[in-house]
């Protein structure tokens, strides 16, 4: 199953979640199903790779909760170690913060300081791209810890919403743009 099929088959709407307006993008079906997640694992890991295929990263970094799924197996994919950036107090060691906007609600990302090493290139995982809040503070957080993102690749783009904006000059890999 190719990835764009998988996920065109297997990513539920859900309207009105978790509040009204939002078009809940649902990756339960995506992931209760072994061909279709495989699929979507390869073509975000690819975003990894240099022209010649090999592992073009040191690091590959998912944020909590849904980018941790994918980021761990494109992370195992890739050979390269996997590190989450966590919400508010979850990290038991020295961190680095960074506060930022949802697309509903507002929140705090965490990563270890010593997480990333500096100068270690950096491929960011995440399910859903809205308004690249999220995103913008992760490329914050790895950069603070001296590394550099080099790329964002995500399941789904919410075209609609100014997110890839947010990114600049990151490089985007966006599955599917919805
Ligand atoms: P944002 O920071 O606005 O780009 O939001 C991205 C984060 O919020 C991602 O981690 C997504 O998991 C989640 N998210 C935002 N909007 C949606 C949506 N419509 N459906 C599912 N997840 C979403």
């Amino acid at each position: 199953m190719r990835a764009t099929e998988a996920l065109t088959r297997l990513v539920r709407d859900v309207p009105d979640f978790p509040e009204p307006g939002i078009l809940f993008k649902d990756i339960s079906p995506l992931l209760a199903d072994p061909d279709g997640f495989a699929a979507v694992v390869e073509a975000l890991a690819a975003a990894g790779r240099g022209a010649d295929g090999a592992p073009a990263v040191d690091k590959v970094v998912g944020m909590e909760a849904r980018g941790f799924i994918f980021a761990a197996p494109v992370a195992l994919a890739l050979g390269v170690g996997f590190v989450p950036i966590r919400k508010a107090g979850k990290l038991p060691a020295a961190t680095h913060r960074v506060s930022y906007d949802l697309e509903y609600g507002a929140a705090v990302l965490e990563v270890h300081q010593d997480a990333l090493a500096p100068g270690d290139r950096v491929l960011l995982v995440d399910d859903v791209l809205a308004t690249g809040g999220t995103a913008r503070a992760t490329v914050d957080l790895v950069a603070a810890c001296g590394a550099e993102a080099v790329g964002f690749a995500v399941l789904m783009e919410l075209g609609f919403l100014p997110g890839r904006a947010e990114l600049g000059s990151l490089p985007l890999t966006a599955l599917l743009t919805v």
